[in-house]
């Protein structure tokens, strides 16, 4: 595929920044990263898409075994990372050449959810803090004269 920028990278035309490659697959440094450790691993051979990989074709399996090995390689594979592939204009797939990212790290999505979390629990804290507490000497003596009334 000639105007395939992931056939382009995989053929040498395009520049990448590669860290793996074998008979089957080519991995490199995603362009525009979502975290400090975004790959993509993609497969030399032309599929679209998850959808056009024929049944019984191991490549997925294939992807799977490199995502592991490179996340040995890159030091994620005990604190975690995310592996997925993106299907079609839905799933959020943008390159039109099948591949799986693996991502790691702070990732956008993570750092939004934790700074809600974050607010929340100091928006708590203020409400706690303005909100009228009972005075220990003044108290009794309210109550007395509430009972008194
Ligand atoms: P997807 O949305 O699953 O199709 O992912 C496509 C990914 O390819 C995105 O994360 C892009 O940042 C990445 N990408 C696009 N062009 C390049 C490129 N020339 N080199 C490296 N990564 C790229
Ligand atoms: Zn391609």
């Amino acid at each position: 595929m000639t105007d395939c920028i992931f056939c382009r990278i995989i053929e040498g035309r395009l520049p990448a920044r590669k860290l793996y490659e074998d008979g089957e697959v080519v991995a490199f440094w995603d362009a525009r990263p979502a975290s400090p450790i975004h790959i993509l691993i993609v497969p030399r051979l032309h599929i679209p898409t998850l959808n056009d990989v024929p049944e019984g074709d191991h490549i997925v399996d294939h992807l799977f075994r490199v995502a592991k090995k490179i996340a040995q390689e890159v030091g994620v594979a005990q604190s975690g990372y995310r592996f997925f592939i993106n299907v079609n204009r839905g799933g959020g797939q943008v390159v039109f050449h099948l591949h799986a990212h693996l991502v790691a790290g702070n990732d956008f999505g993570t750092l939004f959810i934790k700074a809600g979390v974050a607010v929340a629990v100091l928006w708590r804290k203020l409400v706690g803090l303005v909100r009228p507490q009972g005075h220990p000497r003044l108290d009794p003596i309210c109550a007395n004269l509430m009972e008194s009334n």
